[in-house]
């Protein structure tokens, strides 16, 4: 499963009054997905929010920032947890990776596996307090809380698409999405135009099927606005994750519990929670995290 294929566009339409970011992501959905053993429902909800994260990471300015997604909700799925850097690299995962759950309308219940609750956006930009922002899930579907988000923590009216599709084996069929982003300087004609357009798109799934690509989809966004396409960046599933640095994950689960593990006489194997790498720790590393972990 290549996940070369995904890319991002970066846009700007009507003379910089709209922003605008569209993206293909069927191979690092498909890499998630086959990492976590997701099953379709939560393949798509996870899917949905790395592509978004994808996305929301490009709009950051310094190689070193690092977004944060992170949605919580009372549904099945218990929650989904994204990070993504500026440079088209992204990784995640949910809480429970084997829900299961009927369709609704004939589609997967995206919305009843997240049930209620919150969205919180975390950016870290190397400042002293990260910066962090949180809304209201409404309809649990991600691609619509996103919009509300924006709008309301943000104050950038937007328009989030998403879509993920599966394949009948329950393989990444297709996968992508877009936003748009009005300038506060946007005129009343650019906003009504652009509104317009949005209108027309009833279901990003449906043109993923039919072979849109994401600038064909920024195309139709911007439709009579002028499109200016910026710049062309791949995308892919990638963790920085080492076994030194989930070193210190095992660290922090305490002394009382290091020594238990020592005293049970076996090796331990921890997974990393984005990636699922597995690292194991024999005895004796596990007694000199505990050694460093005292200084
Ligand atoms: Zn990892």
């Amino acid at each position: 499963m290549t996940q070369k294929t995904d890319y991002i566009v970066r846009a700007t339409a009507a003379g910089g009054q709209i922003r605008a970011f569209a993206a293909t992501t069927r191979g690092l959905v498909e890499e998630a997905r086959g990492r976590h053993g997701t099953s379709p429902v939560a393949t798509a909800a996870l899917g949905r929010l790395l592509t978004a994260g994808v996305m929301m990471g490009s709009m950051m300015k310094n190689d070193t920032d690092v977004l944060t997604l992170q949605i919580s909700g009372d549904g099945p799925l218990g929650g989904i947890t994204v990070t993504a850097d500026s440079q088209g690299n992204v990784k995640g995962y949910v809480q429970d990776p084997d829900v299961m759950l009927p369709p609704k309308n004939g589609k997967l219940d995206v919305g009843g596996a997240v049930g209620i609750g919150l969205l919180t956006v975390i950016k870290d930009m190397g400042l002293k307090e990260p910066y962090s922002g949180q809304t209201i899930l409404v309809t649990s579907e991600i691609a619509e809380d996103l919009t509300y988000y924006f709008a309301n923590s943000e104050q950038v009216p937007s328009s989030v698409g998403l879509g993920v599709l599966m394949e009948k084996d329950n393989t990444v069929k297709c996968a992508g999405g877009f936003i748009v982003q009005l300038m506060p300087f946007a005129e009343e004609r650019v906003i009504s135009r652009l509104e317009e357009n949005v209108g027309k798109i009833t279901s990003v799934t449906k043109l993923l099927e039919e072979g849109y690509t994401p600038q064909r989809l920024l195309e139709e966004l911007t439709e009579g606005l002028d499109l200016e396409i910026t710049d062309t960046m791949p995308a892919r599933f990638y963790c920085n994750c080492s076994k030194e640095r989930v070193e210190r994950a095992v660290a922090s689960i305490g002394e009382k519990d290091i020594r238990e593990m020592i005293g049970e006489g076996k090796d331990i194997e921890v997974k990393c929670h984005f990636c699922n790498t597995a690292y194991t720790y024999s005895v004796e590393e596990l007694k000199s995290i505990l050694e460093r972990s005292r200084k």
